[in-house]
């Protein structure tokens, strides 16, 4: 029998070459087909989740993965290094698009959907001088246990696109006010830091655009979120759009002859963030160290 290169590897193989690779902390490797989470780290950085594309990558990206499981919750030029390289390789990115990818389900009612969008605009306008997408989708999710937001990150034949920015729905409470913004100010701060340069992380670059737009420079914040009194109520509510939305929106109609059209930027998978990141759900998975849906609160 001939040794196939292209030959997918074990979990208990891939965790045996890890651990020669001084790995050592790590107890197990799962492999998942994923949706969008490319790698995470759990359980203390024992548990490393590998998309199962990851079964067929070469020795050197199984470097990045020791670097990784070691360096793990350290933010050092090597770990950041080790992160962007295996969310770079191609066939992970190519098994996901092979799998394709679909939002999840949008909790927005119709008038919450025209008041995100607007939303959106608006704080594009004039926080970020219009240098993101026009119309990046904005979804609200009921799911979300912890995390308050995620910006869903892809390629489209090698370019970076963001697929979409989703938000707790429990933000479009009146007392969430103030944090629906500020979350959605974090999330297209790492649009834009991906856009422009392909980060996806909490580093310097991105708390430089956090700082510039005005949302807490922070990787996560834990709340304190206000839930609906009965858990599982519908939350129907449409939140005043700020002070000058009006006069805004009257202006750029003046400028531009009518509203700007919905381009709609579609994307592919993404990747994670930090060990120090609050915890994802799917494609976050749980606390600690991941890959995938950058972004995200
Ligand atoms: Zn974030």
């Amino acid at each position: 029998m001939t040794l196939d290169l292209e030959a997918a590897r074990t979990p208990a193989t891939i965790l045996a070459l890890l651990h020669v690779r001084g790995a050592d902390r790590l107890r197990s490797v799962v492999l998942r087909r994923n949706r969008r989470t490319l790698w995470s780290l759990t359980r203390r950085s024992t548990v490393l989740n590998l998309h199962e594309a990851y079964a067929r990558a070469p020795d050197s990206l199984l470097d990045a993965f020791a670097e990784l499981v070691r360096g793990a919750p350290s933010r050092s030029r090597a770990y950041d290094r080790a992160r962007r390289e295996v969310a770079a390789w191609p066939g992970v990115h190519r098994a996901m698009r092979a799998a394709g990818w679909k939002p999840p389900r949008c909790a927005a009612t119709p008038a919450q959907r025209v008041h995100l969008r607007r939303l959106y605009r608006f704080l594009n306008a004039t926080r970020f001088e219009g240098r993101l997408p026009g119309a990046i989708p904005i979804r609200l999710s009921g799911r979300f246990r912890r995390r308050l937001g995620q910006m869903v990150s892809g390629y489209d034949a090698g370019r970076r696109v963001v697929r979409e920015i989703a938000l707790s729905v429990e933000l479009m409470l009146r007392e969430n006010d103030a944090l629906r913004i500020d979350t959605l100010l974090h999330e297209m701060a790492h649009a834009i830091h991906f856009l422009d340069e392909g980060g996806l992380d909490h580093g310097p670059r991105w708390r430089w655009w956090a700082r510039r737009v005005g949302c807490e420079p922070r990787a996560c914040r834990e709340g304190p979120v206000h839930r609906p009194r009965e858990a599982g109520a519908l939350i129907t509510r449409v939140p005043p759009l700020p002070e000058g939305w009006r006069d805004r929106a009257a202006g750029a109609a003046a400028v531009a002859g009518g509203g700007a059209g919905d381009a709609v930027v579609s994307g592919a998978p993404s990747f994670g963030e930090s060990p120090q990141a609050r915890p994802r759900s799917a494609s976050a998975a749980s606390t600690t160290a991941s890959a995938v849906s950058p972004n995200s609160r």
